[in-house]
């Protein structure tokens, strides 16, 4: 219990600083607590100190979660690569989707979100280094797929999300979360407005916040290392 809570209260007020010095009001970072990998027992210890968004990369281990903790009050953020065949159980059991990465799967989540529930809020994954390796939309498409999955129903377009190739150093940290946020006030230019931008963890999140990131993903610094498999 000390641990997780210690570390969400050292992390927060690193969050605050980092705004602060960046300029910025430190109510406007919202921390994602990566929980992936870790047991339920965490999650408990983050939700008691008050921690309210969790995120998620898998569909069967996240599922799994949601239903042990049953806590009405969680936000619960699939952060990983979404199958199409799983777009279904994602749709009625997550409130964002920070990986879209192709229309079929914002189509399918569209569908499939229960018209009982507030829309789903999705976010674009960009591939912001072009890495053949990464998944996340080449940045030449990212305008024509926001165009696409702005109307659909029962989901809300909210923002942009990038993972980059890890990099150690501040400055070089910042090219690839700028390039981001050049990319969403391209998209406001154009008439799509946004208000998310998904990007920076345990390792670059105050690179990240310099460049105008509203979620920082962070797992490790506030967790501990990742265990479960
Ligand atoms: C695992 C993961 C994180 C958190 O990484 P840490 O380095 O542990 O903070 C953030 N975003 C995504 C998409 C992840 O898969």
């Amino acid at each position: 219990m000390i641990r997780v809570t210690e570390n969400l209260a050292l992390i927060r007020d690193l969050l605050a600083k980092a705004a602060a010095d960046a300029g910025r009001d430190p109510a406007s970072v919202k921390l994602l607590a990566v929980s992936k990998r870790q047991p339920v027992s965490a999650i408990h210890d983050a939700a008691a100190a008050g921690q309210i968004d969790f995120g998620e990369n898998q569909v069967v281990e996240g599922l799994e979660k949601i239903r042990i903790v049953a806590n009405n009050a969680l936000k619960w953020h699939f952060i990983g690569h979404l199958q199409t065949n799983k777009t279904k159980a994602v749709a009625e059991h997550f409130d964002w989707v920070h990986s879209i990465d192709r229309l079929k799967t914002a189509e399918r989540l569209s569908r499939q979100r229960p018209a009982s529930l507030d829309d789903l809020n999705i976010c674009l994954q960009i591939n912001v280094d072009n890495e053949s390796s990464k998944s996340g939309i080449a940045v030449a498409d990212v305008a024509d797929l926001a165009r696409r999955v702005v109307d659909l129903p029962r989901i809300r377009l909210r923002g942009l999300m990038c993972l980059p190739a890890i990099r150690d150093d501040f400055e070089s940290q910042r090219k690839p979360f700028a390039r981001l946020r050049r990319l969403a006030d391209e998209l406001r230019a154009s008439g799509i407005l946004t208000d998310t931008l998904s990007m920076g963890m345990s390792d670059d999140y105050r690179a990240a916040i310099f460049e105008g990131a509203t979620i920082v993903r962070i797992g490790t610094a506030v967790f501990g290392p990742r265990n479960m498999t």
